[in-house]
């Protein structure tokens, strides 16, 4: 039911106007109603005092983005095909909760906000907005401690699964057989700790902007298939036929003719193994005996397009638009089994997007999947000369652009 609606009486006998009113006059919210054009119409106080427009009076009929400027968090010029408020006011869409910094109109004071629209009847917009600097704290807060509890826990845990990998090894230690399966199962949870502590530290210096790409000119097809041959022992040990420079379509008539391609990329090698590294363990991990695994690079105009393939388990439709989700695991009945933390595609996306990439995934159920992921291609030339560069520099010479 409307808000302001005919039958304006509550049970209790109360105005339902006065009532809310009297909410709007009092929350810590800012609320701002406009018309359809953007000139306002109604502004609270906590608006008022957030946006610093000396009263309700001088803002009414005034656009409202002479009240609401809007920066990045990192203190950025919002261009306007960014800025969502803009967007939303314009084109009569609602907005959900858009970070950004409000800069005070008067004292240029910054107070970060989550900012949100809604179109009501006849076109008038209600642009509402918090003051998220407390729940920023909070998050950060308790990133930190996240960080350090994982920093302190790897240790331990690592002597454990050391410890454990003496104890499992015949010539270091004799134990019965009983104890051995005891023992294999202690193993593989602190390896499964060990993974954990590392993907959560990796995620809160990731979310934190503290793990920045150190880019370098990179040959990305000698580059992926020498991080591939390094899964050959893993995929055999799993029955998987595993083969670089092929796709599923190509597989039986052998390598993809393009590989002789030479292709270059200018990435971070540490960020682009670990991204391989996620990506090909995932497939092993999701494939049963008896399955495939290919892994290609190509390159596609302006683009690096790496693809890794498999013929496993596969993804519903359902859990796709979620996988690269923080924490997210597809349940169903073949996941339940195989270990995880739900981090690792959320950090390749991280690591993707930090590099001017992109990742995606096509996939049914029960039908395989392939991850791809497209990175910044360079040509021969651009490669040849950020190499000197690099060269010039570890010889005392100039930087490389
Ligand atoms: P996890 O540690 O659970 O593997 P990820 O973030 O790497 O976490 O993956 C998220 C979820 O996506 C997995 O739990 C799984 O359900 C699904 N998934 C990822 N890769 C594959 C794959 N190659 N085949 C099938 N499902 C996959």
């Amino acid at each position: 039911m409307s808000l302001f609606s005919k039958k304006n009486q509550t049970d209790s006998g109360a105005d339902k106007t006065v009532l809310a009113e009297m909410a709007l006059m009092t929350i810590h919210d800012g609320v701002i109603i406009t018309n359809k054009n953007g000139a306002v119409q109604f502004i609270n106080p906590a608006a008022v005092a957030m946006t610093e427009c000396a009263t309700a009076e001088n803002a009414t009929g005034l656009d409202y983005g002479l009240l609401i400027k809007l920066e990045t968090k990192e203190g950025r010029e919002l261009p306007e095909n960014e800025n969502k408020l803009i967007i939303a006011m314009k084109t009569g869409q609602s907005l959900d909760r858009f970070a950004a910094c409000l800069i005070g109109t008067k004292s240029g004071k910054r107070i970060p906000i989550a900012v949100s629209v809604v179109v009501a009847d006849g076109g008038n917009r209600i642009i509402t907005f918090r003051d998220i600097t407390k729940e920023l704290a909070e998050e950060g807060e308790q990133a930190e401690f996240i960080s350090t509890a994982s920093h302190e826990m790897r240790t331990p845990v690592a002597s454990i699964e050391g410890y454990l990998s003496l104890a499992l090894n015949p010539q270091t230690a004799s134990i019965d057989e009983r104890a051995r399966g005891y023992l294999a199962a202690a193993h593989a949870a602190s390896q499964h700790l060990g993974h954990l502590f590392k993907d959560l530290l990796d995620v809160t210096k990731l979310d934190d902007g503290h793990l920045r790409p150190v880019f370098r000119p990179v040959e990305m097809v000698g580059t992926v298939k020498q991080i591939s041959d390094g899964y050959l022992v893993a995929a055999k040990n799993a029955k998987l036929n595993f083969q670089f420079g092929a796709n599923k379509q190509n597989a039986v008539g052998g390598l993809d003719r393009r590989l002789d391609q030479v292709v270059y990329g200018y990435v971070d090698v540490n960020f682009l193994h670990e991204i391989m590294d996620n990506l090909i363990d995932n497939a092993i991990k999701y494939t049963p005996a008896g399955g495939s695994i290919y892994v290609n690079v190509l390159g596609d105009g302006d683009r690096v397009l790496i693809n890794v393939t498999d013929t496993g388990i596969g993804i519903s439709s359902d859990d796709l638009q979620h996988i690269f989700q923080k924490f997210y695991r597809a349940d169903n009945s073949d996941t339940r089994t195989i270990g995880g933390t739900g981090l690792g595609l959320y950090l390749v996306k991280q690591r993707v997007e930090a590099m001017g990439g992109r990742v995606w995934a096509e996939s049914a159920f029960g039908e395989g999947s392939t991850f791809y992921v497209s990175l910044p291609r360079i040509t021969g030339e651009e490669y040849e000369k950020r190499m000197i560069a690099i060269n010039n520099t570890n010889n005392g010479g100039v930087q490389p652009q």
